[in-house]
């Protein structure tokens, strides 16, 4: 199940995808690079950033993106931002995650975990 909450990458609160939620984006993600991979070998260049919003599978990230979390976002490589199990559990202090699962200190206040403690993960994702 998603969790609403705020991401420090994304600059908002977003409804936060666990695995299951995720896989259709992570596999048009992996439509849009198979296409980055396919261009550099045909041309010999990399996909720039922009040229990403033009391929099919990097619109179909965006637009799944939108309907799974309802976050409009500006680039098809932030996606993973939507991922609940790229951040750490909720801070005692200011109540948004720790910015990974295995944060020692937020991000956010400053907020310091004990000694040899780490934030663990947001909500279980297996
Ligand atoms: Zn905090």
């Amino acid at each position: 199940m998603s969790v609403f909450t705020y991401s420090y990458k994304l600059k908002l609160t977003a409804n936060l995808l666990n695995e299951v939620e995720y896989a259709p984006i992570k596999a048009a993600m992996s439509d849009m690079l198979a296409h980055a991979k396919e261009h550099k070998r045909r041309t010999g260049f990399i996909l720039l950033k922009d040229q990403y919003l033009e391929v099919e599978a990097g619109k179909k990230v965006l637009a799944l993106s939108e309907r799974l979390s309802g976050v409009v976002l500006d680039h098809p490589l932030a996606a993973p931002c939507l991922k609940a199990s790229q951040y750490g559990r909720i801070c005692p202090s200011c109540d948004k995650p720790f910015r990974t699962p295995l944060a020692k200190l937020c991000a956010e206040c400053g907020y310091t975990l004990p000694e040899g403690e780490v934030a663990g993960p947001l909500v279980d994702v297996s």
